[in-house]
């Protein structure tokens, strides 16, 4: 039996679900780009996540997590081995103990709607974020000055050798877009977060408010893109300054490469208008980059995370 045979045998026994072979990648990154995987899998219980990352370790079959795939640019020639979509999701809250338990694959959307329903107060700046919250806490991600990390307590992680631990917020180092999850890519199983009451009308003012201003700014829904391309940069004086900004500047509006091109609403994202390829999309951030850094002498950094063919988390 060759090793595609057994990997394939392997995981139907011990997962318990038959892999999906040659799956194409664009259906599972919101910016419709990617060739096949060789191996695709959906998780939905933390004990299939679990055991199709360490069967994958055992039999050497490099591996990739993926939440939403809204942050996430794939490869043309897509992945090979074996791609997991995390689609784990629950919540358990208790809102006397003022906490929150909720499952890594769960919708941002879907938190906040608990939270316009049950009046939990500090979480509205997540509305229109799309994605899972394991994303949200490894990328930190946030807008309107707040970020995720600064609502988690607690997560559970298991380790690239399926060790599980918990880690409290003082562990992870959220910082702007970032995380100490990213140095190790450990998995997010579980976040505790913290939550307050408050009352349902105002969250729903906030939330509502929140979706206008991101509407007014943002690509419209179902867009081809992963949001803002680049982060933030950090001026000498420590202030950060927006790369939408600086790519105005440099004339980013109207600029193309092939199929990939420049939102002309706000220059940080780049959209696919049809046919895109990760190359032509690479492409334009390359030379976006150029024109800064000849510009301004500033080096913008990807917020997108590309994942090559051969990249693993093994
Ligand atoms: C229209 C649009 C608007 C956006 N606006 C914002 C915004 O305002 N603010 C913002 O911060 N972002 C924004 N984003 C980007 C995106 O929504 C966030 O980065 C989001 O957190 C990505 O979550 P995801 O589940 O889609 O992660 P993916 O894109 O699927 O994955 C991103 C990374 O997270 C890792 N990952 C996913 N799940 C886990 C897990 N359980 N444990 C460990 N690692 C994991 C993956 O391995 C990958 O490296 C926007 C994107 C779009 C398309």
């Amino acid at each position: 039996m060759n090793q595609n045979q057994d990997f394939l045998q392997q995981f139907e026994l011990e997962v318990g679900v038959s892999l999906q072979q040659g799956v194409s990648l664009a259906t599972y990154s919101n910016f419709r780009v990617g060739g096949p995987a060789d191996y695709f899998f959906e998780a939905t219980t933390p004990i299939q996540l679990k055991v199709a990352v360490s069967l994958a370790r055992r039999m050497r079959v490099p591996y990739y997590l993926i939440g939403g795939g809204y942050n996430i640019l794939f490869d043309d020639k897509g992945y090979r081995g074996l791609i997991i979509k995390n689609s784990i999701s629950g919540m358990n809250l208790s809102l006397e103990e003022g906490y929150l338990e909720i499952f890594s694959g769960t919708r941002l959307g879907q938190l906040v709607s608990l939270a316009a329903k049950k009046g939990l107060a500090g979480l509205e700046f997540l509305a229109g974020i799309p994605g899972t919250v394991g994303g949200a806490i490894f990328g930190n991600a946030g807008a309107f000055g707040q970020s995720i990390g600064d609502l988690v307590k607690q997560v559970e992680v298991m380790d690239l050798d399926g060790q599980e631990m918990r880690l409290d917020r003082g562990a992870l180092n959220f910082g702007y877009r970032s995380s100490s999850l990213k140095n190790r890519h450990l998995i997010v199983l579980k976040a505790t977060l913290e939550i307050k009451p408050g009352s349902t009308a105002e969250i729903k003012k906030k939330v509502d408010s929140f979706l206008e201003k991101r509407a007014a700014k943002h690509p419209p829904a179902g867009t081809p893109c992963a949001g803002s391309y680049f982060k933030n940069p950090v001026l000498p004086d420590g202030q950060r300054i927006p790369a939408g900004y600086l790519l105005e500047k440099v004339g980013a509006k109207g600029l193309r490469v092939g199929q990939a091109g420049i939102f002309p609403g706000h220059c940080n994202f780049i959209v696919n208008l049809g046919q895109a390829t990760a190359q032509e999309i690479r492409s334009l951030a390359a030379e976006l980059k150029d024109r800064v850094r000849r510009q301004f002498n500033i080096e913008l950094e990807e917020e997108v995370i590309f994942i090559p063919a051969d990249a693993s988390m093994l």
